[in-house]
């Protein structure tokens, strides 16, 4: 597949209003970072000049993208400054960058010895010695790994009855379901299979969105061209259960790595905005627990908020009769994927955290739901509160068999 320069490069449609920098979660905590403005628009117009003007601050972007949400404009801040980070940087990816953008790699490293590696990780000595040699911080607690990972789990439990229900689709796990929470692709399974729909997985590989982060962007770029190639061929509704995943796949993919994915583009969504469209459409029902009860805070991640879709989690999450819904003020909760673990950015990551924090633990609820898993790690170190994918909480309060009995149309045909 080419590799071309999709992105739009429109940093002429700059006005100067500044809302950007209002907005940028980075620039309020940390002086070094020149703001969107600064960094996007303006400084494009002298690095298109004379590279020299490229600012290696510029890696203090956490590509959250709430400038782009706030511009006026509609000024791809975001994305100019990583495509300029990509055409000038001379920084290379150090190891620790490597480590942390090898989210497969490093998940497969660890399966075999899991239980070993998370004991490890946690100890004050490994701690010490990441955060000397490797500039990971020592106060950042690790997810843990599993040894038994969502597509053992499936092949063994799941695939062979998926043929036969009706609807099909391709489920889009992520490397974080593979390797620390398959709790959230099972439960993807268990409800998806109560509506009727078949699940069948590609042979996916990481979205790349760390590659990007790390500035690996011939890997993240291999990576795009194999998903989009794998995950086109059966011609299925694509969906996933992680935000950033879905966001980078749809919009990164063209505008920072180059990678036309055309073919995957409109057929790729999110589990929450699937099932709200076909209770919408009338096309299934849900049958929920009479006697489910819970305190919930949703916390919108960034790319949450990137792709608009954030309302459906709302609608869905507000038909569970038992369900106490707060909806957080919108903020980055400052983890940012892999941002958040190095030591050079550990403080600025806590401080843009930490109104979240602090609204968290003033509500105490039973706990919070949120569609990123690195928001999760966050917010779960920060307050202590156990933070659930949605697809979690639907799960739980759905009556599955009362569901699987409304939707009989769709069943196996055993
Ligand atoms: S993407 Fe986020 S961190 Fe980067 S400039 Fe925009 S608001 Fe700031
Ligand atoms: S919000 Fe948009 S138009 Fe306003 S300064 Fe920032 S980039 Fe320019």
């Amino acid at each position: 597949m080419q590799e071309k320069n999709l992105s739009v490069n429109n940093f002429e449609q700059c006005i100067k209003c500044t809302i950007c920098t209002v907005y940028c979660p980075v620039v309020q905590v940390n002086p070094l970072y020149p703001g969107p403005k600064q960094a996007g628009p303006d400084g494009e117009r002298f690095r298109l000049k004379d590279p020299f003007f490229y600012d290696e601050n510029l890696k203090y972007c956490m590509n959250c993208k709430r400038c782009e949400n706030a511009c006026p404009s509609g000024v791809k801040i975001a994305d100019i400054i990583h495509s300029a980070r990509r055409r000038y940087s001379a920084a290379r990816p150090t190891l620790r960058d490597r480590i942390l953008a090898g989210t497969d790699f490093m998940g497969k490293m660890a399966r075999p010895v899991a239980p070993i590696v998370n004991a490890v990780v946690r100890t004050p000595v490994a701690k010490s010695a990441m955060d000397s040699v490797l500039k990971v911080d020592k106060h950042r607690t690790f997810p843990e790994y599993r040894m038994k990972g969502f597509i053992s789990w499936f092949k063994r439990n799941a695939a062979r009855e998926q043929s036969g229900y009706e609807n099909q689709l391709l489920f889009f796990h992520g490397c974080s379901t593979e390797f620390q929470h398959p709790e959230v692709g099972k439960a993807f399974v268990k409800v998806m299979n109560a509506l009727g729909w078949g699940v069948q997985l590609a042979d996916e590989k990481c979205c790349g969105v760390a590659m990007i982060s790390n500035g690996l962007w011939k890997q993240a770029a291999r990576h795009a061209r194999h998903n989009v190639k794998v995950l086109s061929k059966p011609g299925l509704p694509i969906v996933a259960t992680a935000s950033t995943c879905t966001f980078t796949m749809r919009d990164e993919y063209p505008d920072i790595l180059g990678v036309d994915n055309s073919a995957i583009r409109d057929s790729l969504t999110l589990v929450e905005k699937f099932i709200y469209e076909l209770l919408d459409e009338g096309k299934v029902k849900l049958a929920f627990k009479p006697d489910y009860k819970a305190r919930v805070a949703y916390h919108i991640p960034c790319h949450m908020e990137k792709l608009g879709w954030s309302i459906f989690t709302r609608a869905l999450l507000g038909m569970i009769p038992g369900l106490d819904l707060t909806v957080l003020e919108s903020g980055c909760c400052g983890m940012a994927g892999t941002y958040g673990f190095k030591k050079e950015n550990y403080n600025y990551s806590q401080a843009i955290g930490k109104p979240l924090f602090d609204k968290i633990k003033a509500i105490s609820p039973d706990f919070v739901t949120s569609e990123c898993d690195t928001c999760k790690w966050q917010i779960e170190m920060s307050t202590g509160v156990k933070v659930l994918n949605p697809i979690l909480i639907l799960a739980d309060a759905l009556d599955l068999e009362a569901t699987a009995r409304a939707n009989e149309k769709n069943r196996p045909n055993d």
